[in-house]
């Protein structure tokens, strides 16, 4: 038991039927319906290979949305694929998820086996929750089709997708109601390292927050620093520019459009109370970055001309920031410095995460763009720890409770069917 949540080692898996789910949800590119990463895959390699070891007929549940999110939804053949070629083994797929002919192959599984269902999310309980903000209780979900087709099937039940603990779905919070559960090696990494940055840091503890979700930012920030998490926040991206224009400071015509057309207008009244509150642990850049005619400038803040949009932080706060992280013991990162997407405005992302890379702190990691400028740099290796979530890690870091460990809380008192 870790956190109140069980964890396999108190589990005998020989022969036993196990209901896993996993997240391997990867972007898809959408004209050729191919996986463009597999980073979550592989993440969920360890606990389908110590399941399988173990003994266990291992039943997989996962899901896959487009790139927007509720909007589309792909099959998980393709995953399968990756899978087996991953662990080594076979890995068996079946379109269905939970009708006559998945059920008669989970009854056919040896130990050992492994089944990979098609996506939860073409049983429409699973996503019609979400989407239409119908809130089941964890009870009312142990009633979906999913769970009672599934449930008299297995032993016990594997939370393994802590990337998608911030789901409220049958598939993530309703197997606990009815079957012993107990989270995944992944899930138990995952739950450990975010709990210890929130709980217990090191410090200083430095949390770098940019990129363009402005609505995650502003959820963690407030909560990182009423409890004393954070010792100091840089900023950068678009977090930067709504702190610079709650204060008065030119971010550039372009940037003060992007803001306004993506409602991002709301963040710069909180941004003005929290910077008010909070200014000895909130720093800004002191210099910007944009770029004309394919060509990078650089002016201190409040120099930058009216007409630009400042895309990246500049060399003297890539500077400073870098300091700042070389010497902290924690730090946290998500959202990137600028638009490292171009090269004219990646100095300061690319110039952050080496000294991310550097730092002898121990550095966790989120956030699928901040994964992608990882990989883009070679540094996945140098990094702490990349945390698989996005969603779910910032959540957990704004204080909320995540319904899966609710849940997989509830469940550690059911021992038997
Ligand atoms: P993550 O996926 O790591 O959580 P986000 O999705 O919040 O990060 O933001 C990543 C995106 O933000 C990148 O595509 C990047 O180009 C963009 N971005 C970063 N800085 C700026 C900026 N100043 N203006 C506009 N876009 C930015
Ligand atoms: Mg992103």
């Amino acid at each position: 038991m870790r956190f109140g949540i069980r964890t396999l080692d108190e589990f005998s898996l020989r022969g036993k039927t196990v209901l896993c789910r996993v997240d391997m949800n990867q972007p898809v590119d959408r004209k050729t319906g191919t996986l463009k990463s597999i980073n979550r895959i592989r993440a969920c390699v360890p606990t389908i290979r110590e399941l399988s070891d173990q003994g266990a007929k291992v039943v997989l549940l996962a899901h896959q949305g487009s790139d927007i999110e509720y909007k589309n939804f792909y099959s998980t053949k393709p995953h399968a694929a990756v899978l087996a070629e991953l662990l080594g083994r076979e890995v068996q797929w079946i379109d269905d998820v939970c009708g006559p002919a998945a059920r008669q192959k989970i009854r056919e599984l040896q130990e050992g086996q492994i089944l990979l269902l098609d996506n939860v999310r073409f049983v429409s309980e699973e996503q019609t929750l979400f989407e239409m903000k119908l809130q089941l209780t964890h009870e009312q979900q142990a009633k979906t089709l999913l769970v009672e087709k599934l449930a008299p099937l297995a032993d016990l039940y594997v939370c393994d997708a802590f990337a998608a603990a911030h789901r409220d779905q049958p598939s993530l919070c309703g197997f606990e109601q009815v079957l012993p559960s107990c989270m995944g090696r992944l899930f138990e990494k995952e739950y450990c390292t975010v709990s210890q940055v929130m709980e217990a840091p090191d410090r200083p503890c430095v949390f770098v927050l940019g990129g363009a979700k402005i609505s995650d930012a502003f959820l963690m920030m407030k909560t990182v620093l009423d409890r004393g998490v954070a010792d100091q926040i840089l900023t950068g991206g678009l977090v930067a520019n709504i702190f610079l224009a709650a204060l008065n400071q030119q971010i550039g015509q372009g940037s003060v459009d992007f803001i306004l057309k993506s409602n991002y207008g709301e963040y710069i009244e909180k941004a003005g109370e929290l910077y008010a509150r909070y200014a000895d642990r909130i720093t800004l850049p002191e210099d910007l970055a944009w770029v004309e005619d394919g060509v990078r400038r650089e002016a201190p803040v409040g120099q930058l001309p009216a007409q630009v949009a400042a895309i990246d932080i500049g060399h003297k706060t890539a500077e400073t920031y870098g300091a700042a992280i070389r010497s902290a013991k924690t730090v946290f990162v998500n959202g990137p410095m600028g638009i490292f997407e171009q090269e004219p405005s990646e100095h300061g992302t690319k110039a952050v995460w080496n000294a991310l890379a550097q730092t002898e702190g121990f550095t966790v990691l989120g956030g699928g763009d901040s994964i992608t400028a990882t990989e883009k740099y070679g540094l996945t290796e140098q990094m702490g720890y990349i945390c698989t979530g996005g969603g779910a890690l910032i959540r957990f870091l704004s204080g909320e409770e995540l319904p899966v460990v609710k849940a997989l809380r509830h469940g550690a008192a059911i021992t038997k069917q």
